[in-house]
This record gives structure tokens, sequence and C-alpha cells, in this order.
């Protein structure tokens, strides 16, 4: 049995699954991607994420290769390099790292184009040549794909839409800069929408009995759910924002579909309504009414795990051809 590890470095965690060249998961886990210790706990937290698979398959197998995707990596040098979310200071070199470790070939892409990878081979993008994937996590990750390939850009970091600017914001984002579409479209986003509509309306709300750090997305999500006003309004926002964004980028790269993915997206129609009337304003006559906007069909957050697992599958399988 041939494996490859598929590794997804988020803001939050970092998941780790063992995966089959059909795609198939067999093992997963995953570790929080801060802890006290910081960059110096990282790697040994991981390794023992590892182990623990590697303890769970039943029978032998072989390990061909590991994938990673991960926010703000640099593909040249195989390290994390300033990644906003993220523990690490400076550059981190985990290729180097697990290739001593494991003594297999390790690939890392960004992780926004590891989740695209993942929708377009097994995902709700499968057959489809011009899309783009947004992952609404605590942060905003995309990539687009046009006439059936990834754009990667000069050195593999093009599709940062989370930190193109949004009118008339003035909100400060991780990156450093201020007004960028992250800011408000991400479950962090949500939270600070809320609480400028807390400070703007004179609506009743259950939510003004949170502080900051108490609230979460998928709180907000439940209260909209259950009819509060105000959540219903901080959802809208959202939407709006980035509607508004996505006819730009529409206009840019004529897609045949929009994929939402992360766990915003499961808000479906309170983000997508007022997403698509904003959207469908702003576009060009000839692009109304064209774009589909789709959800992942891919298991919550599997889509980067089997998008960087694919990255193994894809080389292993040419050389085993030449
Ligand atoms: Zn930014």
């Amino acid at each position: 049995l041939e494996l490859a590890i598929g590794i997804d470095i988020g803001g939050t965690s970092t998941k780790v699954a063992l995966v089959d060249a059909s795609g198939l998961i067999l093992e997963k886990n995953s570790f929080p991607s801060h802890s006290s210790g910081g960059a110096k706990e990282y790697f040994p937290n991981l390794q023992k994420v590892i182990t623990g698979l590697f303890k769970q398959v039943k029978g032998e197998f072989l390990l061909v290769g590991i994938g990673v995707g991960a926010p703000s990596c640099n593909e040249t040098t195989g390290s994390i390099e300033g990644a906003a979310n993220l523990p690490f200071q400076e550059p981190f070199p985990l290729v180097k790292l697990l290739e001593e470790s494991y003594s297999v070939p390790v690939f890392l892409t960004k992780d926004s184009n590891a989740a695209l990878l993942g929708e377009s081979r097994f995902g709700a993008a499968k057959g489809i040549y011009n899309f783009i994937l947004l992952t609404l996590g605590t942060g905003l990750g995309t990539a687009i794909m046009a006439n059936g390939r990834l754009v990667k850009g000069h050195s593999g970091k093009a599709g940062e839409t989370g930190h193109i600017l949004v009118a008339n914001n003035h909100r400060k984002c991780a990156c450093g800069k201020i007004g960028c579409l992250e800011t408000y479209v991400s479950a962090v986003g949500l939270k600070r929408t809320v609480m400028a509509l807390l400070a703007e309306e004179i609506i009743e709300s259950s939510l003004r009995a949170y502080t900051f750090d108490q609230l979460e997305a998928q709180l907000i999500y439940h209260e909209a759910i259950q009819g509060d006003s105000l959540a219903k309004l901080a959802f809208e926002v959202t939407g709006k924002v980035l509607g508004l964004k996505l006819a730009e980028l529409i206009t840019v790269f004529e897609p045949e579909a929009i994929i939402l993915a992360g766990g915003m997206a499961e808000a479906g129609p309170l983000l997508v309504e007022p997403l698509r009337v904003a959207m469908e304003g702003a576009l060009l006559s000839f692009h109304k009414n064209k774009v589909r906007i789709l959800n992942t069909s891919l298991a919550t957050n599997e889509a980067a795990l089997l998008g960087a697992a694919s990255l193994v599958w894809d080389r292993h399988q040419s050389v085993a051809l030449t």
C-alpha cells in the first residue's frame, strides 16, 4: 500500500492526513498551530501527530512523499516566510525538516492553491476549467484557475484576493495594510462587522451580551438562523462587500463558477443571497446571470489536505512512467 501525507497548515490548526492515490483519506488528525512554545514546539508536535497516524494504519505501507499547503510559503526555498496568522517569525524551513526526518520527496504550495487542486480533482470543480475558490476561515484564502491552469504568478504568490482593498474600509489587516477584503470576509471579519453594527445600530440583539473574544462566527450564524436581525445584517454586509469584489474578479477572469469553502460557506443563503444581489448588480451586462456560485462538495477542510497530497501523486506517477 502506497500512501502520501497531506498537511494543511492553518491559522488555528494544522491538519495531517494519510491519503492513498485515489484521494481516499485513510487516517487524519490535527493539532493547534499555536502553542506556548511557538515555532520551537511546532515541528515536534507535527512529528508526534504523524507518528500517531502511522500507528493507526493497519498492515504494511510505503510512504511515497509529503505534500504541504501553507500560507505565505516560498516554493523555491521550501520555507514559510512571514505568515501573519502563524507562530513563525523567521523563515521556517519546513521542507528541509520534513525531508531530513522522513527521507521522502516533500512538496510545498500555498494553502489556497492546495485547496484549489483538491476541489479541481475531487470536489465541486471537477470538470470546471475556469473558477475562483474562496476559503472563508480565520482569514480569506483564494485561488484562481484560468484556462485549466492554476494561476501561480511569477513566484507562486498570485491570487491574494484577501488583500485587495474594499472602498471606504478603514480596518487594519493582519498583513499590515489598511482596508483589505479579509477584514470583512472571514470569521474574524464577521466578528468585527458585528461589533461595528452593535455600535452603529439601535437594534435589539442577543449578540450585545458578548465581548469580542466571546463571539464566534458559528454563534453569529446560530443567532442569525434564530432570527436575530443584527446577526442577519452582519451576514448581509459581508455578502455585499464580497459580491462587489467578485464582480471585479469576474470582469477580469470570466470564471464559470465561484466555489465557496470553509466554515462560513455553511451559512448558505444568509451569505450567498446578498452576495449574489451585489455581484449581479455590479457586473457588465454580458456577464450577468452566468456565473454559478457553488459550495464545496468536500468535507470540511479536506480540499487542502487532498490537494496537498495530490502534489505527491502527480510527481510520483510521472516518475514511475519514465
Ligand atoms: Zn491584508
